[in-house]
């Protein structure tokens, strides 16, 4: 018997289950050499961050996101780690792990950096599999280059939006910034991987509640940035080889204060915080047109590494989803 099964065994008769088995939410695909050779390979993967926008990308009119991910692979009901919240989650997404395994929080990420080497970001497995590529990850929440991201990867550009503006504090012109430097960005370089992380859906959930209309005004501002960055890759002539994935790490909820007005928040389980928002499109001719399988944050990080050829390390929790890839069967 294995210490596994004991555990299980053990865990059984107490109600409980160990932490691998307890997080498991996906039937998602652990894609083998055989499979990686199947692969189509893209040339590089930009994941578009956006930041408590939970499943709105289904409930507002958002023109980008249809025309970039409208015969993609998408769900609206990908899981949220628990408690829903910015660093478990963009933890999750960066190292294909849960919550109970990397353990980020908040306040982790804002004050230390992340030195784990037993679990490495998507970023760390590329650069280390492919030395001389470059990579870049250019956030509004500076703790998701603090905490998150690890220092010294070779090739890695951390750039962060909120330390660029001077303004009076504007979550969307922090965002606005982050969308200039990615494009100026790739005017010279052709990032492997590149990552960016937009704010503004959640400060807009956080004033004004979800599904308010001042909520759906910042997903809609975040599209409108996601199409631009979208429109700069395509100018760059990476628009087939590129695999674009929109992910969200939380959504909120909607609470209204004596005077009426109302505020918002996440952290917990209803259904308005749980449920993410996953995206896929690329233009290799192997991305499923339509509802992705069972998936949660961390899944991201499988997606990324399976579209680049890239085995995910043994450590990762994360699966593809099923009916993303149709080269995974
Ligand atoms: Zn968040």
């Amino acid at each position: 018997m294995k210490i596994y099964d004991i555990l299980l065994t053990i865990g059984n008769m107490f109600k409980l289950r160990p932490a691998k088995e307890r997080n498991k939410i996906t039937d998602g695909f652990l894609p083998t050499e055989e499979d990686l050779k199947g692969a189509k390979k893209y040339s590089r993967v930009m994941i578009f961050g956006v930041d408590g926008a939970g499943d709105y990308f289904s409930k507002c009119s958002v023109p980008n996101f249809d025309r970039i991910f409208g015969h993609g692979s998408r769900t609206f009901s990908a899981l949220s780690q628990f408690p829903t919240i910015s660093a478990q989650n963009w933890g999750s997404i960066l190292h294909g792990l849960t919550f109970q395994s990397h353990k980020l929080t908040n306040e982790i990420a804002a004050t230390m950096n992340f030195v784990r080497k037993d679990q490495p970001s998507i970023f760390r497995v590329c650069a280390e599999s492919h030395p001389g590529s470059t990579y870049a990850s250019i956030v509004n929440w500076y703790p998701i280059n603090k905490g998150i991201v690890e220092n010294k990867i070779e090739g890695l550009y951390k750039i962060n939006a909120g330390e660029l503006y001077k303004g009076p504090s504007d979550d969307e012109a922090v965002d606005r910034v982050a969308c200039e430097q990615i494009i100026s960005f790739i005017q010279d370089k052709d990032p492997r991987i590149l990552y960016t992380h937009l704010d503004g859906p959640d400060e807009g959930g956080h004033s004004h509640g979800y599904g308010t209309p001042e909520y759906v005004a910042s997903v809609q501002h975040a599209d409108e940035l996601v199409g631009k960055i979208y429109d700069a890759y395509v100018e760059r002539g990476w628009g087939e080889d590129t695999l674009f994935i929109l992910v969200t790490d939380h959504g909120h909820v909607c609470k209204k204060r004596k005077d009426g007005t109302t505020f918002g928040g996440h952290g917990g389980w209803t259904d308005s915080e749980k449920y993410v928002t996953i995206a896929v499109a690329g233009g290799l001719g192997d991305i499923i047109d339509g509802e992705m399988g069972q998936a949660g944050t961390l899944d991201v990080a499988s997606i990324a590494l399976y579209a680049l050829g890239e085995k995910q390390p043994d450590v990762y929790e994360s699966r593809v989803p099923k009916n993303v890839f149709s080269t995974l069967k």
